[in-house]
C-alpha cells in the first residue's frame, strides 16, 4: 500500500484516498496552475491509526522520501537554519467539514531557524509573527493547550504597548511574546515546545488524525450523515506567506456568485494577511475586483485560472490563494456550496454554456433546494424594522408573538395566538414549544445547534445564534441593538433563508416559483429563476419512470395538485370526509343500537359520500384516483372521553341527565382501546361494522357512474386500509364486487373500478405474494409500516425520545421522514418482488410521507415502484427527486 502522494501523483477522482482538498490540489497541480509544492497522507493511513492507534510502520519512510523530494525542488531543507522551509499540516477529508479539524501553519521555525527567516524575507517582524503562530497553533491543536492562555498573553502584549491591533506589535514585542508562549506551553504540558522541525511536522500530522474523533467533528458528522469510518487524509505544504507586506495578501473568490449564481467577479482580498486573519474576520476585506488596482498581472492571472477552473470542473468553485510578493499561489478549490436559488441558475447555465447536459444539470439540484424556494417569502418592498440578523437554520418566514418559555408557546398556541419561541438556546425540554410555535430564534448556537438540527427536522422556520439579540428569559424580553426592547407579546417576524430578524409583521408573499407552479406566472413570464425551475421540471418529468400522485381528499386540493402536476391522487383518506358537521351522522352510526338504525344513519351518509368523489372525480378527471375505505378507530369521532364524562356529571349533578349524551359515553367506554392504533381500525372496521364499506363504495360506484353519464372520464380505484392478511381482503373484496355489480347494473353501465391494499403491516409484506391474488393494486402505506416494524408510536415517538436519539446517531434522520432502507425498506422491496410474482401486471406505489421525501424518492425508484403519491405542495420536489433518480 502507497500512504502518501505527492501532488503530482494524484487527480480529483482520489476524494475517498486523498480527501477534498488533496485531490483537487493534485488536479490544480496537474492542470500547470500554480499550487505550492507538497504531498498528501492518505485516508487509508488515518484510518489505521485511528484504528491501531499507531501510524502503519511504513509511513514515516514514505513521509521522509517524499519530504526529501520537496526540498530538493524547493532548495531548502525543513527548517533550515538560514533559510528554512516551511510547511503547512492541514486536514482533508473526503466531504468537507468546514472548521472541524484542524490544521497547522508554519511547520519547521524554531529558535535556530527564526532569524534565518528574518533575514531571508528581510522583515524580523515577519519572522518572529509566523514562530508566534506556530506555537500558539500547535501549542492549542497538537498540545492541548487552551487557546484563552495564548490570547489572554497576546492582549496583554497589546494594552501594555497601547496597541490597538495585532499589526502594532514590532519584532521585539513578538520576540517577547515567543518567549511568554513557549513558557506557556512547558507550564502546561510540562515539556518544551518541540525544536526538531521533523517532530513538529510529525506531531502535527497526528494530531490530525486525531481530531477526526473529536466530539465536535463526530457531530457533525452525525448530522450531516458523513459516514464516521472515512478518516482523515493529511495536506503537507510548502508554506507561501501572504503577510510579507503590501504586495502580498490573501483572498478568496468564487467562479461566480454563490448567493444568485449570476456571472462576475466574486469574493474578498485582505492585503498583507494570512488566510487565517480573513477566517477571523480581523481586519476588513475588500471585494476582490479592488485586487485589480493593487496588483493587475496577479488579478488578471486569478480571472484566467478562475475560467480553466470553471470550464475544467464544470461547475462553480470556490478558490483560496495567496499572492507573495507579487506571485500568485492557489491553496485550494473545490466545487462550491451556494444558495437554492443559484443551484437553479448554475444548473441551466452550465447546459446553455455546452457545459454539461440535462441529465448531469439534474444531479447539479435536489427536491430540498427546490422545496426552499417555494416557502413564502417576506415582502421585501413592504419594508419592515430589522432589528437583527441571526443564522438562517431553516427556511420560511414566520410571524407571531414573542414568548420566552415553552410552556407560555404551548399555552398560547392553545389558545390560536400564533407564537415564536426565543430563547438563548432550546434544548430537548423546549420540544414542545417548538412544536407549538410558528418560528423558533435562538442567540446562541449555529447551523447545527439543538434549535437548528430540530427545527430543520420539524421543517419549522428558525433563525440561530443572533447574538446581538440579548435574551432574558427571567425578565421575559429581548434587547436588540440600540436599545430596542422586545417584550413578551410583541410581534416579531422572522426569516428562516436570511436569519433576518425585524419588529412587528411584515407582510408575507408566496414565492414567485410557487406561483408558476400554480400557473399564475407562465414561465417565459418569470424572472430567470423561474425559467430555470421550469427548464429542470421540463428534464425531470422527461425522464422519470416514477409518476408522482397526490394525496388529496378535497377537490380543492386535488386542483391544485393537478397544476402541480399529479397525475392522480394516490391517497384519499375518507375519514377527512367524516368531520366537520357530519360528525353527527357518524356519531349516529356508531351509537346504533339495531339494524334499521345503522341503516339508516349510513343511508344520510351516502350522499355527502358521493357529492365528495363526484367532486374529487371531476377535478382527476382522466386520472387514477385511489379512494381509501375507512381507517382510523371509531373512537376518534367521538367526543374527548374526559369532557364528556364531567358533562354527564355536570348534568346528573343538576339532575337534567341528557339521554344522548350517556348513550355517547357508554359507547366511548365501550370502544375505549388501550393500543388504538392496532385496534379496531382499517378492514378490521369494514368487517365488524356490517353495510359501512358497502355505503362507502356504493357512494364511490354511484359518483364514478354519475360522471361518466355526464361525458367525465372517472378512473376510482378502492383501496382497503390495514390488511393483514389475504383472508380479509377476500371477504371485504366479494362485498366490494357486489356493490359495483349492483350500481353498475342500475346504471346500466360497466364500472371497471380497480380494488387493492394497502401495505401497512409487517405481516402484509411478508405475505405479499398471497395479498396480491386478491389485488390489483399495492399502496405501501409507509407510516403505519414504519411504526408497525420499528414499534414506534408514530403518535408520539418524535416529541419524546427521538432528539435523543438523534443526537445519540442511532440515526440521522427520523425513520417517519426518510425511509429506513435497511429495516422497513427491505420489507418494501420483497413485497414488490413478490406482488410481481403473483401478479406480474400489479401497480404498485406509495402514500405514506415518505412518498414525497427526496431521499426515498431515490429508494422508490431502485425498487421499482410505478408512483408515488405525496401532499400537493410536495409533488413538484417528488417529480423533480424522480427525475433524478431516474437520470
Ligand atoms: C400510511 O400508513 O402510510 C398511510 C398512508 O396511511 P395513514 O397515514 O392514513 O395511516
Ligand atoms: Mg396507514
Amino acid at each position: 500500500k502507497k500512504f502518501v502522494y505527492d501532488f503530482t501523483e494524484g487527480n480529483k477522482d482520489l476524494k475517498d484516498l486523498l480527501g477534498g482538498k488533496g485531490a483537487n490540489l493534485a488536479e490544480m497541480t496537474n492542470l500547470g496552475l500554480p499550487v505550492p509544492p507538497g504531498f498528501t497522507i492518505t485516508t487509508e493511513a488515518c484510518k489505521t491509526y485511528l484504528a491501531s492507534g499507531a501510524e502503519p510502520p511504513e509511513l514515516r519512510d514514505e513521509v521522509s522520501a517524499h519530504l526529501e523530494a520537496l526540498e530538493r525542488r524547493m532548495g531548502k531543507k525543513l527548517g533550515q537554519a538560514d533559510d528554512p522551509l516551511l510547511v503547512s499540516v492541514r486536514s482533508g477529508a473526503k466531504f468537507s467539514m468546514p472548521g472541524m479539524m484542524d490544521t497547522v501553519l508554519n511547520i519547521g521555525l524554531s529558535d535556530g531557524s527564526v532569524e534565518g527567516l528574518a533575514a531571508q524575507a528581510d522583515n524580523p517582524r515577519f519572522a518572529w509573527d509566523s514562530y508566534r503562530r506556530l506555537i500558539q497553533m500547535f501549542g492549542k491543536t497538537v498540545l492541548g493547550v487552551d487557546g484563552e492562555l495564548f490570547e489572554d498573553a497576546l492582549d496583554e502584549a497589546k494594552k501594555a504597548k497601547g496597541a490597538e491591533s495585532d499589526v502594532d506589535l514590532d519584532a521585539d514585542d513578538l520576540k517577547k511574546l515567543v518567549e511568554q508562549f513557549k513558557g506557556i506551553v512547558a507550564d502546561v504540558t510540562g515539556r518544551e515546545f518541540p525544536q526538531d522541525p521533523r517532530e513538529q511536522m510529525d506531531l502535527a500530522v497526528r494530531a490530525v488524525f486525531d481530531s477526526w474523533n473529536t466530539e465536535r467533528a463526530k457531530l457533525y458528522r452525525r448530522q450531516e450523515r458523513i459516514p464516521g469510518d472515512l478518516g482523515t487524509a493529511v495536506n503537507v505544504c510548502s508554506m507561501v506567506f501572504g503577510n510579507l507586506g503590501q504586495d502580498s495578501g490573501t483572498g478568496v473568490a468564487f467562479t461566480r456568485d454563490p448567493a444568485s449564481g449570476h456571472q462576475g467577479v466574486y469574493g474578498d482580498y485582505l492585503q498583507n494577511a494570512q488566510g487565517e486573519d480573513v477566517v477571523a474576520g480581523i481586519r476588513n476585506t475588500v471585494p476582490l475586483a479592488e485586487l485589480e488596482n493593487y496588483d493587475k498581472a496577479s488579478y488578471d492571472q486569478l480571472m484566467q485560472i478562475m475560467e480553466t477552473l470553471e470550464t475544467h470542473y464544470k461547475d462553480l468553485c470556490d478558490i483560496e490563494f495567496t499572492i507573495e510578493r507579487g506571485k500568485l499561489w492557489m491553496l485550494q478549490t473545490r466545487v462550491g456550496k451556494r444558495t437554492a436559488a443559484a443551484a437553479f441558475r448554475i444548473a441551466t447555465q452550465l447546459v446553455d454554456q455546452g457545459l454539461i447536459d440535462e441529465a448531469e444539470a439534474l444531479q447539479r439540484v435536489n427536491g430540498a433546494q427546490l422545496a426552499q424556494l417555494m416557502f413564502p417569502r417576506f415582502d421585501e418592498k413592504a419594508g419592515g424594522r430589522k432589528i437583527a440578523t441571526g443564522i438562517a437554520a431553516s427556511p420560511g418566514a414566520a410571524v407571531g408573538k414573542v414568548v420566552f418559555d415553552s410552556y407560555t408557546a404551548v399555552k398560547w398556541s392553545r389558545s390560536g395566538e400564533k407564537v415564536i419561541l426565543v430563547r438563548r438556546e432550546t434544548n430537548p425540554d423546549d420540544l414542545n414549544g417548538m412544536i407549538a410555535a410558528e418560528g423558533i430564534l435562538t442567540s446562541r448556537g449555529g447551523k447545527t445547534s439543538h434549535a437548528a438540527v430540530v427545527a430543520r427536522g420539524m421543517g419549522k422556520t428558525c433563525v440561530c445564534g443572533a447574538e446581538e439579540l440579548e435574551v432574558d428569559t427571567k425578565r421575559r424580553c429581548m434587547t436588540a441593538p440600540g436599545g430596542i426592547v422586545v417584550e413578551e407579546g410583541d410581534v416579531v417576524s422572522i426569516d428562516g433563508s436570511s436569519g433576518k430578524i425585524f419588529l412587528g409583521e411584515v407582510p408575507v408573499v408566496p414565492s414567485p416559483v410557487v406561483e408558476y407552479f400554480e400557473g399564475r406566472t407562465a414561465p417565459e413570464d418569470g424572472d430567470d429563476l423561474v425559467r430555470s425551475v421550469h427548464r429542470m421540471m421540463t428534464y425531470a418529468d422527461g425522464v422519470r419512470s416514477l409518476r408522482v400522485r397526490a394525496n388529496a381528499d378535497s377537490a380543492e386540493d386535488a386542483a391544485r395538485a393537478r397544476r402541480f402536476g399529479a397525475q392522480g391522487i394516490g391517497l384519499c383518506r375518507t375519514e377527512h370526509m367524516f368531520l366537520g358537521e357530519r360528525r353527527e351522522q357518524v356519531e349516529r352510526l356508531i351509537l346504533a343500537d339495531d339494524d334499521a338504525e345503522r341503516e339508516a344513519a349510513l343511508a344520510a351518509l351516502l350522499p355527502v359520500q358521493k357529492k365528495d368523489f363526484t367532486e374529487l372525480f371531476e377535478a382527476m378527471d382522466g386520472l387514477p384516483v385511489t379512494v381509501r375505505l375507512l381507517d382510523p378507530p371509531l373512537h376518534e369521532f367521538l367526543p374527548d372521553i374526559t369532557e364528556l364524562s364531567v358533562r354527564v356529571a355536570l348534568a346528573e349533578a343538576r339532575k337534567e341527565p341528557q339521554e344522548n349524551d350517556l348513550r355517547l359515553l357508554q359507547a366511548v367506554h365501550r370502544l375505549h382501546e388501550q393500543n388504538p392504533m392496532l385496534g379496531l381500525r382499517g378492514v378490521r372496521l369494514g368487517l365488524v361494522i356490517p353495510g359501512l364499506f358497502a355505503m362507502q363504495v356504493r357512494a364511490i360506484a354511484e359518483a364514478a357512474a354519475e360522471r361518466r353519464a355526464a361525458g367525465g372520464d372517472p378512473k376510482a380505484e378502492i383501496m382497503i386500509p390495514l390488511v393483514g392478511t389475504v383472508q380479509e381482503l377476500e371477504i371485504v373484496r366479494e362485498e366490494v364486487e357486489q356493490v359495483v355489480a349492483d350500481v353498475a347494473r342500475a346504471a346500466g353501465t360497466d364500472l371497471d373500478l380497480a380494488i387493492g391494499t394497502m401495505i401497512e403491516l409487517p405481516r402484509a409484506a411478508l405475505t405479499a405474494g398471497q395479498i396480491a391474488e386478491a389485488a390489483e393494486f399495492f399502496s405501501f402505506g409507509t407510516n403505519d409500516l414504519t411504526q408497525t416494524t420499528w414499534g414506534f408510536s408514530r403518535d408520539d415517538v418524535e416529541a419524546s425520545f427521538f432528539t435523543a436519539y438523534l443526537e445519540k446517531g442511532i440515526f440521522g434522520v427520523s425513520p417517519f421522514e426518510t425511509i429506513d432502507r435497511d429495516g422497513v425498506g427491505s420489507l418494501v422491496r420483497s413485497a414488490v418482488e413478490a406482488g410481481r410474482r403473483t401478479r406480474p401486471g400489479i401497480k404498485l406505489g406509495v402514500c405514506g410521507e415518505h412518498g414525497g421525501d427526496p431521499e426515498s424518492v431515490h429508494f422508490f425508484h431502485e425498487v421499482g415502484l410505478d408512483y408515488v403519491s405525496c401532499s400537493p405542495f410536495r409533488i413538484p420536489v417528488a417529480r423533480l427527486e424522480a427525475g433524478r433518480a431516474a437520470a
